[in-house]
């Protein structure tokens, strides 16, 4: 069969078929109902023909598609919805200026982000803002709570080596990387090891975007590893801040824990 065939064939069933109800989209499940794909039909990928022959491909609605599952896995699909730029109400100046600093960095050249602070003090909130415009503006992201995913990789450096590398791999080259509590909880040389390797290559891809949340601040971080602070704060040059503890609400009828 030729694909005009082909594309006849099913033109004809097509046409023979009852029109069908509108399916629901594949992203309802996320609970993030704007994502609806007009080009695609939601089916995420597109058809075409060149050289007598069918194709298909990513539709561009992908890399946000695959941010979402992402986020859906992570655990972080329900602060994502909570926690967006218009629901950050800051309470004094200094929240006001991060929130401020975190819309421009939005905006701006692709660069890191760095926020600092006690738990509560909006930085988590702060961060899942920031990856929600970008995957809206159709960036690739994965969600990676250090504590959590280090454990993990260390597992699989002795138990599953291939586990490792194509995990590594994947938070290397991913577009945008956001590192939630970075360096919670004791860090052994094996962490030590994991972070500079991770760090260290994205800081040598200047296009890709690492947003870095942590309980520690600079001169915590650069007692751990100076290098490490080094790269973090060279990439994140402008855009590190220090979250206000506790003086921020998520919405008008109070403050989260
Ligand atoms: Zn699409």
């Amino acid at each position: 069969m030729t694909p005009d065939e082909f594309i006849a064939r099913l033109k004809e069933r097509a046409a023979a078929m009852p029109p069908p109800e509108k399916p629901p989209s594949p992203l309802k499940e996320y609970g993030l109902d704007n994502v609806d794909c007009p080009i695609c039909g939601n089916t995420g990928y597109i058809i075409y023909k060149k050289d007598d022959c069918m194709y298909s491909r990513d539709c561009e609605c992908m890399p946000k598609r695959r941010s979402l599952r992402e986020l859906n896995r992570s655990g972080l699909k329900d602060l994502a919805q909570r926690y967006t730029f218009e629901n950050y109400i800051p309470d004094n100046d200094r929240a006001a200026s991060l929130l401020e600093y975190a819309k421009k960095y939005v905006e701006d050249d692709p660069a890191w982000f760095f926020v600092s602070g006690q738990p509560g003090s909006g930085k988590s909130h702060i961060c899942t803002a920031i990856c929600l415009a970008l995957i809206n503006r159709g960036a690739h992201l994965i969600y990676m709570l250090w504590r959590d995913e280090v454990t993990r990789l260390k597992g699989a450096l002795v138990d599953n080596p291939d586990y490792y590398q194509k995990r590594m791999d994947q938070l290397k080259k991913v577009q945008v990387l956001y590192i939630d509590d970075f360096g919670k909880g004791k860090f052994t040389d094996s962490d030590q090891k994991i972070a500079f390797e991770l760090l260290n290559y994205r800081y040598n891809n200047p296009a890709s975007r690492t947003i870095i949340s942590s309980e520690l601040d600079f001169s915590d971080i650069k007692k751990l590893d100076v290098a490490i602070a080094r790269r973090i704060y060279e990439r994140a040059e402008g855009y590190c801040r220090r979250s206000p503890a506790k003086n921020y609400s998520i919405d008008k009828t109070g403050k989260i824990d």
